[in-house]
């Protein structure tokens, strides 16, 4: 078995240079195959408000740079655990949101064909759709924690069902989700109304609000979300505006009233343990950024991701995994 092929090394290539892959990982192509692997979506055509999340996954690889190969708040080399590469950009349809859908769904079901982990960088929230779609294909309905200021489970804007304020609703209405293990956390901001609740709770989602986490702490936030989806192959998809806007000023709808990016990565660590089986980072749209505030905070997010996805991996190839090919 060959050791897995890690970023580039730092000591001899600055930082500021070498190649504009994640985390400075090798692309996908230079290693054949890996385990996890990152993925762009620049997609922002289903935006109700501010444009512009096209140019996250650019953004947030430029941010992705000064991320370094041993994460100590969940002690993993995850680039040493699993091959991790950098697949490039997926060429969607700007014009065309179904068209994109479905070439976001091909290309996640291509990469995920032998068992291998996708983490992925929008791109706006109507992304997820499809990669739910490439994950239940593979996993059946799964669990999914969602961050997010919004509910993202509303149905229609002016007739349009695919946007991205409402992919968790065709995701079950399409039965992507396993309907007993959902939960929103970061919620916050007003609604169209009391019905946008009583819609969601009907779909099974249960909300812990951007309140709930600073009343309640990010250990106990992380304890309840366990127990909501243990057992069952979990998704976490990340829609940066979870964050408040002083933590997350370049994303398309801000409310404020949001986590700090200390809490997001916080809970996300508590997650660890879970059979974690893919996620996603969405909503950086770098013409509102200010010095990078958005897409370090996104890198680190994804960076956690990965993590995350490595020790899963790690555990699942037990024991005797130094033995054994850990693609
Ligand atoms: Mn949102
Ligand atoms: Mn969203």
């Amino acid at each position: 078995m060959t050791p897995p092929q890690g970023p580039v090394d730092s000591s001899t290539v600055p930082r500021f240079a070498g190649p504009a892959t994640f985390a400075r990982i090798p692309r996908l192509d230079e290693v054949g195959r890996a385990g996890i692997t990152v993925l762009g979506i620049p997609f922002d055509s289903g935006v109700s408000y501010r444009p512009g999340a096209r140019f996250g996954p650019s953004r947030i690889r430029e941010a992705s740079r000064l991320l370094r190969p041993f994460n100590p708040a969940l002690d993993v080399a995850p680039f040493e655990v699993v091959q991790v590469a950098d697949a490039g950009d997926v060429p969607v349809n700007p014009f065309d949101i179904r068209s994109a859908l479905d070439t976001i769904e091909a290309a996640a079901l291509a990469m995920t064909s032998e068992g291998q982990n996708l983490v992925t960088i929008g791109g706006d929230h109507t992304v997820t759709l499809p990669l739910l779609r490439s994950a239940a294909r593979r996993h059946g309905p799964v669990a999914l924690v969602h961050f997010d200021a919004h509910l993202d489970t509303w149905d229609t804007y002016f007739g349009a069902d695919y946007t991205h304020g409402t992919p968790f609703r065709r995701a079950v209405e399409e039965g992507l989700l396993d309907t007993e293990a959902l939960c929103h956390v970061g919620t916050r901001g007003p609604l169209y109304g009391k019905k946008d609740l009583e819609d969601d709770r009907r779909f099974g989602f249960g909300i812990v609000t951007a309140a709930d986490v600073y009343r309640n702490g990010v250990d106990h936030v992380a304890q309840q979300l366990r127990e909501r989806v243990a057992g069952r192959p979990v998704y976490l998809s990340i829609d940066i505006d979870v964050l408040d806007p002083a933590f997350a000023p370049g994303t398309g709808t801000p409310e404020a009233g949001g986590l700090s990016s200390r809490e997001l990565l916080e809970i996300l660590r508590g997650l660890n343990g879970l059979d974690i089986v893919g996620g996603d980072v969405v909503e950086v749209a770098p013409a509102y950024d200010h010095a990078e505030i958005t897409s370090i905070a996104a890198a680190h997010v994804a960076y956690d991701l990965v993590s995350l996805i490595a020790l899963t991996r790690g555990r699942a190839a037990g024991p005797d995994r130094e033995t054994r090919e850990v693609p």
